[in-house]
């Protein structure tokens, strides 16, 4: 079905004017929806969760394709402890929709991953809700995904940006990605290193090449967590850095992290209208890092300290905290605009209520610009924008 909807019901910005909307609840409609318009040369965005879009006021001039799928399977040995009542089980999830198996072992199709046997893994429709499937797995005995818990949109998605958080990336975790190719046609499974996968990017994000049609994760069997990389995580939970706890307990320790900070997302609280961090972390090349930190020492004195991240060809400074000390504090400009910094966390742009596309571009921009004249660093957005100059 095809109608006119305002986008800003379909992300989490609450921004963006009106399309073509074509929803599709199944993987078959999904690829005859994206076929039948490439074909047609009409041009298309794919939505999903739309918690990493920033779109224009005037809407999208073509077919917005809805991603609406929600099947989730489990496939693995619960480990005796986990509280699940069947073993070599595969369990669906999701919301009413959502394909439910249960079956005693893989389908060859997905055993043909070439993991190591027994090893449990989840297979999810793009359009199933990401935290959904984080949370089915804890629930089911697995741990891998915990630290990714609370993450709004679809798990089609993860892959585009790499998604990641305390630690922990998309990269890292997954086993395959099932993609449509709009030039050729061809479905096929495709593994993680076919992908690009760098920081918040992948060949996937603002691309048009390939609609994500669903991801296989690998799990891990005896319910613990991944390494706690994150040191904020691992000291809550009373571990070092490196070490593992259950997973159950780190995905509820993830969630009041995240709620601290507005992460997680809440239709009552405006610090959660956001698109999640807006900027990237920069990572300066090591033969500039020099000239940076002169400008920071210049800028806020040479006795404050600097967060950085040793990086992949240099060092990643903190974004948030550029922002703050570049003038830009929790909220600003004001209580009275529309569109504010969170009052929690300065790498979040929100829309208090009434903010258009237009007024989180211009947010966007000054903040851009004070970061740049003050430190000489130039912040990358972290959301795909529609018809948006920033
Ligand atoms: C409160 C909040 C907190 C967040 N925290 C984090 C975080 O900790 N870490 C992090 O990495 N991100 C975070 N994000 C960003 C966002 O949640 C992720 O990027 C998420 O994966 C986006 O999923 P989505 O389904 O909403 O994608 P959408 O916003 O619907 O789409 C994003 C982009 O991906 C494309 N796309 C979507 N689905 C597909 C598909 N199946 N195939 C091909 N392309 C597709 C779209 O065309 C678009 O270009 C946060 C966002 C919010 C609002």
């Amino acid at each position: 079905m095809r109608a006119a909807v305002p986008l800003a019901e379909l992300t989490t910005l609450r921004v963006g004017g009106p399309a073509v909307v074509a929803e599709c609840t199944t993987t078959e409609s999904l690829v005859a929806t994206v076929r039948e318009l490439d074909d047609a040369g009409i041009p298309l965005l794919l939505i999903a969760g739309g918690s990493n879009l920033l779109i224009s006021d005037e809407g999208f001039p073509g077919v917005v394709v809805r991603i609406a799928t929600t099947g989730v399977q489990i496939f693995g040995t619960a480990p005796a402890t986990s509280g699940t009542s069947t073993d070599s089980a595969s369990a669906g999830v999701g919301t009413a929709a959502a394909t439910r198996v249960k079956s005693a072992t893989a389908p060859a199709e997905f055993e043909a991953a070439g993991a190591a046997a027994g090893e449990p893994f989840v297979v999810a429709d793009a359009g199933a809700k990401w935290d959904d499937v984080v949370a089915a797995t804890v629930d089911a005995g697995f741990g891998g995904l915990e630290c990714l818990s609370g993450i709004p949109g679809s798990a089609g998605a993860t892959p585009v940006q790499n998604v990641g958080a305390y630690g922990v990336e998309v990269a890292g975790l997954l086993r395959r990605v099932r993609l449509l190719d709009r030039a050729s046609g061809e479905i096929r499974w495709v593994e993680p290193g076919e992908l690009g996968f760098g920081y918040r990017t992948s060949i996937l994000k603002h691309s048009d090449a390939a609609v994500v049609l669903a991801v296989e994760f690998g799990l891990r069997a005896d319910g613990s967590s991944a390494p706690l990389e994150y040191r904020e995580l691992a000291a809550a939970l009373g571990a070092t850095e490196g070490e593992s706890r259950p997973a159950a307990l780190v995905r509820a320790e993830v969630l009041r992290l995240r709620a601290g900070k507005g992460m997680v997302l809440d239709a009552a609280d405006h610090d959660t209208w956001s698109a999640g961090s807006f900027f990237t972390n920069p990572v300066i090349p090591d033969d500039k890092v020099a000239a940076v930190r002169e400008a920071i020492a210049t800028s806020v004195g040479p006795d404050v300290s600097v967060p950085t991240w040793p990086a992949d060809g240099g060092v990643k400074f903190s974004a948030g905290w550029l922002i703050e000390r570049a003038g830009f504090g929790k909220g600003f400009p004001g209580p009275e605009a529309p569109a504010r910094l969170s009052t929690k966390h300065t790498l979040a742009l929100t829309n208090r209520g009434a903010a258009t596309a237009a007024d989180l571009a211009e947010l966007a921009r000054t903040v851009r610009a004070g970061v740049a004249e003050r430190f000489h660093i130039g912040l990358e957005p972290e959301p795909v924008t529609v018809g948006v100059q920033l």
